[in-house]
């Protein structure tokens, strides 16, 4: 079990945010549970300490951020994830999302680009007692050493479907990536059906930043 210092106030205005997620149309309770369970404030610097539970997303640094809360709740919600499911996340980011997965029971495999983000949320994760297996690296290119997986949910706006991500992705399995230009994407859900067949559904409309890489905006 993960070890977080919480506090009365950050509780109460955890529990205020989650409901205002569900009033949004968040319905998968699983999520929002382990949401309500997670101090987000513990993920950012201490000068967002008050607005931490603002549904807005913050600079994490590098020119980065950690995402709304409703747009974690919305990616879970669609990744349809269970305990034990192989997940592959692109963007560590903060380690928030890697952290909501974790808990709901995945085994989880998170790639970030930047080096100095690694190495800060590895070191927090890691006092939180939360230990998702983490690489520094290209996500775009997925992990193919640790393929196939049951679930892959990408935190930054692509200009494209990476084939790499594609082809990762087990038979039943779902992949959950924003996609578009450099200011608004679709949320995309991928669903492979069979070896041949992908079923695909899109949900409007989200802002992330740039994924990078091979298969990005940018290396
Ligand atoms: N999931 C994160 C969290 O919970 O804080 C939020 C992620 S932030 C919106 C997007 C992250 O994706 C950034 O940390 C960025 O450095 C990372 N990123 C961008 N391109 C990437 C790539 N090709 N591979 C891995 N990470 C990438």
């Amino acid at each position: 079990m993960p070890t977080f210092t919480d506090s009365y106030k950050h509780k109460g205005l955890r529990r205020a945010l989650i409901r205002s997620i569900r009033e949004r149309g968040i319905r998968d309770e699983r999520v929002l549970q382990v949401m309500a369970e997670i101090p987000r404030h513990l993920f950012l610097d201490s000068a967002f300490e008050l607005q931490a539970y603002e549904d807005r997303p913050f600079p994490i640094g590098e020119g980065q951020t950690i995402s709304q809360p409703y747009t974690v709740a919305f990616q879970t919600s669609l990744l349809e994830v269970e305990a034990g499911h192989k997940v592959l996340e692109i963007g560590t980011g903060s380690g928030y999302q890697a952290t909501v997965l974790q808990l709901i029971g995945a085994e989880v495999h998170s790639i970030e680009y930047q080096k100095k983000l690694y190495t800060r949320t590895r070191q927090l994760l890691a006092r939180f007692g939360i230990h998702p297996h983490l690489y520094q690296g290209d996500g775009s290119l997925g992990l193919p050493e640790e393929a196939p997986f049951d679930r892959i949910l990408v935190t930054a706006g692509a200009p494209v479907v990476p084939d790499a991500l594609l082809r990762q992705l087990a038979i039943g399995g779902v992949l959950v990536i924003p996609v578009g230009d450099r200011e608004r994407q679709e949320m995309l859900r991928l669903r492979r059906v069979s070896a041949q067949e992908i079923e695909r559904e899109a949900f409007p409309s989200f802002s992330f930043v740039p994924l990078k890489g091979a298969s990005g905006w940018e290396r």
